[in-house]
């Protein structure tokens, strides 16, 4: 029975990985974290049975402690918390499915205690991937892709061979204002934003998706995990999101994964590889199934995109810059502070204060994270 230890599994991805957890029956859970959400945490403990459970605020650990004083679980609160989640003796596999830069040192913990990382938190490769990447290989560990492109990616790589990879193609939706131009996009409100043409995710990467920020995440995520620059990484706007991203070989040979958009076939196959399982759901239907289209991505209104190339080529601690930067300009706009536009021009205004680290240590990244924080806060 594989064993599995689950970061934010309150969340969008955290409760589709308990539903394939439901739904094949030969995972078991040892331990849960989460924020705050501690009544559907308590319903998860209760199904699971893990031994370890967390959540950050110590007043609501406190609650839950009370609340399950039935069951023989341990539960922590904060940063410890996270960290013993992360390395659970038990666990094989770490569900990195929490939001944020606050992945990173639980990541790190869990790569050292030995467990595969199943990572779906893009933070964590952004801002340090100079530091994940050759302490996965040093550690013998597995980096397995959660997120649907990389999946996609990684699918796509399989039985072929990596030195004569040549490009990637990651495509997008291009998110629900593909098409509009920057003066249509003034009065964006918070509802309009939230509204995903294909994915059902949650409430920030939605709106990074909306933004084409998420696509510039992914582009530094991609360079990290596959080990090639931010130029051999081509995004390419393919609305339908069939394809959920290409690889290009050195002979030009494409090759490509479709399906239905749900992350659980991204998870499931972290989970499993390299089995494939039977999924339920929804597939592709090639006789209904009109066009897929493909067009160029608009980095002119999207420009986020274009600041995340700047980013993920320059390196150091730019990545974190522009990660923190969106972070906080996306919930302020969450929080209706600002206006739809002012996101990218956030971001922009960040990176060119920030004086750039080139190889920054995990505390000089979050330290970039506060100052960004700071000069945002002192400026809007
Ligand atoms: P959600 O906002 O839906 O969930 C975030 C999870 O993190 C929740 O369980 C939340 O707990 C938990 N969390 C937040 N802060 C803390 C904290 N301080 N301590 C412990 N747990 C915390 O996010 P998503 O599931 O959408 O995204 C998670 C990650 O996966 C992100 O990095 C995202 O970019 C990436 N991703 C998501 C995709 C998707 O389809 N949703 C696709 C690809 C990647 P609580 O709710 O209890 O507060």
């Amino acid at each position: 029975m594989k064993k599995i230890a689950v970061l934010g599994s309150t969340g969008s991805i955290g409760t589709q990985t308990l539903e394939i957890v439901r739904t094949n029956g030969d995972i078991q859970v040892t331990a849960l974290a989460a924020g705050r959400n501690i009544t559907l945490l308590e319903e998860q403990i209760r199904e699971f049975r893990p031994c370890l459970a967390a959540v950050w605020e110590e007043e609501r650990a406190a609650e839950l402690r009370d609340r399950v004083r039935d069951l023989d679980v341990r539960i922590m609160s904060g940063m410890d918390g996270l960290l013993a989640v992360a390395s659970e003796p038990e666990s094989e596999i770490l569900v990195t499915a929490i939001v944020g830069m606050i992945g990173i040192l639980p990541t790190i913990e869990a790569i050292k205690a030995g467990k595969d990382i199943a990572l779906a938190n893009k933070e964590t490769l952004v801002t340090a991937g100079h530091i994940i990447i050759p302490l996965a290989e040093e550690y013998h560990v597995s980096i397995l892709p959660v997120d649907s492109e990389h999946s996609a990616i990684f699918q796509s790589l399989q039985g072929g061979q990596r030195k004569a990879l040549h490009k990637i193609l990651l495509t997008a939706s291009g998110g629900p204002f593909r098409g509009k131009k920057r003066e249509e996009l003034e009065n964006i409100q918070v509802e309009d934003a939230l509204k995903h043409p294909n994915w059902e995710m949650g409430r920030k990467i939605t709106i990074d998706s909306s933004t084409m920020v998420n696509k510039g995440l992914e582009v530094i995520e991609a360079k990290w995990l596959f080990g090639v620059s931010v130029d051999q990484i081509q995004v390419v706007v393919q609305p339908q999101s069939i394809i959920h991203s290409m690889v290009e070989y050195e002979d030009g040979a494409v090759i490509a994964q479709l399906g239905t958009p749900d992350m659980k076939l991204p998870i499931q196959y972290a989970l499993y590889y390299p089995e494939r399982r039977y999924l339920p759901g929804e597939r592709l239907d090639f006789a209904a199934l009109t066009e897929i289209t493909f067009e160029k991505p608009d980095m002119d209104t999207f420009y986020g995109l274009k600041l995340a190339y700047e980013a993920g080529r320059k390196g150091g601690s730019l990545p974190t810059v522009l990660n923190a930067a969106n972070e906080r300009a996306v919930a302020m706009f969450l929080d209706r502070k600002i206006r739809y536009l002012q996101i990218p021009e956030i971001i922009r205004a960040c990176m060119e204060e920030h004086r750039n680290i080139e190889s920054p240590t995990v505390e000089e990244i979050l330290k970039t994270e506060q100052e960004t924080y700071e000069f945002i806060k002192k400026r809007w």
